[in-house]
């Protein structure tokens, strides 16, 4: 039988796009590929991208990496969720935490029992009722798999760490499974002057690295995907209008949070990441309402500690590829599209074109059908993502005109239906593999002010006492632990300081 295999695969580019590849497909195919990564070092990676979601964990499993060492090789920190302030209003402050908030009763969600304790004002605020809030709002962190003697999930957890150190990492690992690694300014892109596809990249140098398939993970530029194959962009600006971002480093100051925080500006938004040698920091924002030295002097007038470097500007517009997968080229990371970091998404969205890419593994023949249910997929995914942060900007009761025209703009369907749909009955679905939960949703849909006109009746199963008694039982298992577990910086130092 002709064998159709794909021996030869090569990586375009070594951001943290371009090393998760390698390290992840040299740790499960490493046997069958040659793996070849082209990068520049003059041309230099985008150098931010510092907090992510607990999928990361799978992702590092896969390549058989040990989270301590990982976590000290990378500066990281524990990051327990989100926090959310001045998005619905100035002074509102929620948090979007990973893991299970209480815990269901029979048939429906913990969250339909605190609806009705709401409307009876015998309920605390949501979260209360969140371990991972109330560990992480206390600057804790340990390990737990359960809440210790009940049936209650532990806590689930993310990382925050330098993007270019985890790439410094996943690149020795690369490298030990045989990832050959060639330095250099790619200059032409050759096609096959028969079927298009691409047949080598060409560097100043002269030297030509050909191969079957390629990975395209060049940055914004989308050296393959775009300049080479034309693929075209499908355009969000009209639902994510922020198209710039002013990052900048600051020494830390005060206890490190184990969680995230994004706080909502005149015309964007603002990150703090706290890692172990520093913080990073990030405004967010739309030039069409705020120009750049506004931008940069609310930055530096809200950060917590002295900037370590002069801020930097990058540009930015929110879409995807029209395909993400075009001929032979498979495009990952910046180069397959973008969502601003407002649910940190972006290095996850690179993990989920690998495990894709994984299951859709093609062979010499490409077949079109393979192709087009890996560019569904892919599609699938960064629109319901796409969805869950225009959320965050369009339900919002602020009255600057940015807010005012996201408040005021329409939004697409299949956000529109999710935001109906618990209006009216207090409900949330998560559709096929969405990524995010439904108790991710009724997190940020409560936390921007949308309050449902109800909540599910089998909540009215309980009396009113009995009702009160629940919710305050699931607030005192959830507190109990928390004064006994170790500080954020006390487990670090412990287990995986730098
Ligand atoms: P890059 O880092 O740009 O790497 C491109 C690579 O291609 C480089 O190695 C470069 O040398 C190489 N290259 C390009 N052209 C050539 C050429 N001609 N020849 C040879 N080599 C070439 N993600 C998160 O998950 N969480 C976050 O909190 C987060 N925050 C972000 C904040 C901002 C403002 C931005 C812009 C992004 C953020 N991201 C975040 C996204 C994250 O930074 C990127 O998804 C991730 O770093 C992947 O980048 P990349 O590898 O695709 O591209």
């Amino acid at each position: 039988m002709d064998d159709r295999r794909i021996r030869d695969v090569v990586v375009v580019g070594g951001g943290t796009a371009g090393w998760m590849a390698a390290a992840a497909l040299s740790a499960t195919m490493g046997d069958q590929l040659r793996i070849r990564l082209v990068e520049s070092e003059d041309i230099g990676t985008v150098g931010v991208g510092e907090a992510t979601i607990p999928a990361i964990r799978l992702f590092n499993g896969l390549c058989g990496i040990d989270e301590d060492a990982f976590v000290k090789a990378t500066q990281g920190s524990f990051k327990l969720g989100i926090e959310f302030q001045n998005w619905g209003r100035v002074g509102d402050s929620y948090m979007h935490a990973f893991g299970q908030i209480g815990q269901s009763l029979d048939l429906i969600e913990f969250w339909q029992y605190w609806l009705r304790g709401r409307q009876e004002g015998v309920a605390a605020p949501l979260g209360h009722y969140s371990f991972n809030e109330t560990v992480g709002r206390a600057g804790r962190f340990a390990r737990i798999g359960r809440i210790p003697n009940t049936e209650l999930d532990g806590i689930s957890y993310a990382f925050h760490f330098d993007a270019s150190l985890y790439a410094a990492f996943l690149r020795g690992l690369a490298e030990r499974n045989g990832v050959v690694r060639t330095e250099g300014r790619i200059r032409h892109v050759r096609l096959d002057s028969q079927i298009g596809h691409v047949a080598a990249v060409e560097l100043e140098s002269g030297e030509s690295v050909s191969g079957e398939l390629f990975i395209d993970c060049s940055g914004f530029r989308g050296l393959l995907i775009e300049q080479a194959l034309e693929t075209g962009y499908v355009d969000w600006t009209h639902w994510l209008p922020c198209d710039r971002a002013i990052a900048v480093p600051t020494a830390n100051v005060g206890p490190l949070r184990p969680y995230t925080q994004s706080i909502a500006h005149a015309a964007g938004w603002q990150w703090r990441i706290p890692l172990q040698h520093r913080t990073g920091n990030g405004h967010v924002f739309c030039s069409a309402f705020m120009d750049e030295a506004e931008a940069r002097r609310v930055l530096l007038d809200t950060v917590e500690g002295e900037p370590l470097a002069e801020p930097r500007t990058i540009h930015f517009r929110a879409g995807m590829r029209r395909k993400a997968w075009n001929r032979n080229v498979i495009a990952l990371g910046l180069s397959s599209g973008f969502l601003e970091p407002l649910e940190s998404t972006s290095i996850h969205l690179v993990q989920n074109g690998i495990a894709r890419l994984l299951s859709h593994f093609p062979d010499r023949n490409f077949a079109p059908a393979n192709i087009d249910a890996y560019n569904r997929r892919i599609a699938y995914d960064y629109e319901r993502i796409r969805d869950f942060i225009i959320l965050h900007y369009h339900a919002n009761q602020r009255d600057e005109p940015f807010w005012q025209s996201v408040r005021e703009m329409a939004v697409p369907g299949s956000l529109l239906d999710k935001i109906d749909l618990f209006r009216a009955t207090g409900r949330v679905f998560r559709e096929q593999e969405e990524l995010f939960t439904e108790v991710g949703w009724f997190q940020v849909l409560i936390g921007q002010n949308i309050v449902p006109e109800t909540y599910h009746p089998l909540a009215d199963a309980l009396t009113r006492d009995e009702l009160a008694g629940f919710l305050k039982d699931i607030r005192t298992i959830v507190s109990a632990p928390v004064s006994r577990l170790p500080t954020h910086e006390e487990f670090i130092a412990h287990q995986c300081a730098a």
